[in-house]
């Protein structure tokens, strides 16, 4: 008898998480059907992708793209939608299994939340979703007992390491960061640097905007926050450790100070694999470890001193209410600009903390709350810088 295939939305399918769940598909053909896919604005490659992979229906959000992508699939079974509103109707359809969130930024919000609505099991690979609108979303998936896979690596080690706890609570989560391009860099240096030199990301291969969050290390605070909301934990009982390597994904400690940690070289495709399989492991084309070859693992503390953000990132999180979201939109729009090379790398963390302080506190913020947080920090924060 054939297997039941699991049938997948994959949203934000062009991106680097998006290509590489594809990749996992394409080595596992039996096991997947890839049911809808979505894209931004890479409508040539959605295209490729929607006959490739057979795909049931795909959205594409760029209104110039929508007629390009309509008469490239005029020939096939593929239906063609358009806009952000069509995704959140579609995650909802009676032909999908699990939904893989892959969208860039605070866009991923809303589409998860459909899909939760419809009991969808989530594949989480949108990090902003979590640190913008985490109790919203965790309240939510809880109520209507949606599972929230992790797919960004740290929380699919610690989702891995948790596995051995056999019902045992955790005490700490150590949490890896492999300390990004300006690690070793110094703090005047850093002042200086340029989009260019901030996206030459030594261990992962990822999409701008993570890329820049890795080299100010936002990216670690806002892993921070995800594994706050994911496993239910303190940020005091969240460490952050830095390992150049990016060997060990993340650990988790028990009571008796013993110390699980889930290892393997940086490919992403490992942990968006175990999501979509989950519970199975497959079967994966990727580089094995050979421990006598690594020689050695290092690690060290973060500078906070260096890294301001991984401070305003702990900072939100204690002021907690919509505060989280306000720095989550600040930065979106400080690393945009950044990429365009219209502010400096300090004043990212400068722009964050001065739209953290000037946002009126909602303690206990519903969707409509989060979702005006957003709109109206990141409009004043491009107002700010011009
Ligand atoms: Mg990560």
């Amino acid at each position: 008898m054939e297997q039941q295939k699991r049938k997948i939305a994959i949203l934000g399918s062009t991106g680097s998480i998006g290509t590489q769940a594809l990749d996992v598909v394409r080595q596992h053909p039996d096991l997947f059907q890839v049911e809808l896919l979505t894209a931004r604005t890479r409508w040539e490659e959605l295209c490729k992708q929607a006959i490739e992979f057979d795909a049931n229906a795909v959205v594409i959000c760029s209104e110039e793209n929508y007629p390009k992508v309509k008469d490239a699939l005029s020939g096939t079974d593929t239906k063609v939608f358009l806009g952000m509103d069509s995704i959140c109707s579609l995650v909802q359809g009676d032909n999908i299994d699990m939904v893989l969130t892959a969208l860039v930024g605070f866009s991923g919000l809303r589409p998860t939340i459909s899909a939760i609505r419809a009991r969808k099991p989530i594949a989480l690979a949108n990090k902003e979703t979590l640190v913008a609108g985490g109790t919203v979303v965790m309240d939510m998936a809880r109520k209507m007992g949606v599972p929230i896979l992790p797919v960004d690596s740290e929380h699919s080690a610690i989702f891995q390491c948790l596995l051995a706890a056999n019902g045992n609570p955790l005490k700490r989560i150590h949490l890896t960061a492999s300390g990004g391009p300006f690690r070793t860099w110094k703090k005047e240096d850093m002042a200086k640097a340029t989009a260019k030199e901030a996206l030459r990301h030594p261990q992962w291969d990822m999409g701008a905007k993570i890329t820049i969050d890795s080299a100010t290390m936002m990216n670690k605070g806002f892993e921070m926050i995800e594994a706050r909301w994911l496993f239910d934990t303190a940020p005091k009982d969240i460490r952050i450790v830095v390992h150049p390597q990016s060997i060990i994904h993340s650990m988790v400690e028990f009571e008796d100070g013993a110390v699980i940690a889930q290892m393997g070289h940086p490919d992403m495709r490992e942990p968006i694999q175990f999501a979509l399989g989950y519970p199975a492991r497959l079967s994966l084309d990727n580089r094995k470890l050979d421990f006598a070859e690594l020689g050695q693992l290092t690690f060290e503390a973060p500078d906070f001193d260096r890294f301001p953000c991984l401070g305003l990132a702990f900072d939100a999180i204690s002021r907690g209410g919509n505060i989280p979201c306000a720095m989550n939109a600040a930065n979106e729009a400080a690393v945009y600009a950044y990429l365009k090379s219209k502010v400096r790398f300090y004043d990212i963390p400068d722009i964050i903390s001065k739209f953290m302080d000037e946002t009126a506190f909602i303690a206990s913020p519903t969707l409509e709350d989060i979702l005006a947080t957003n709109d109206e920090v990141y409009s004043k924060a491009k107002d700010f810088i011009g």
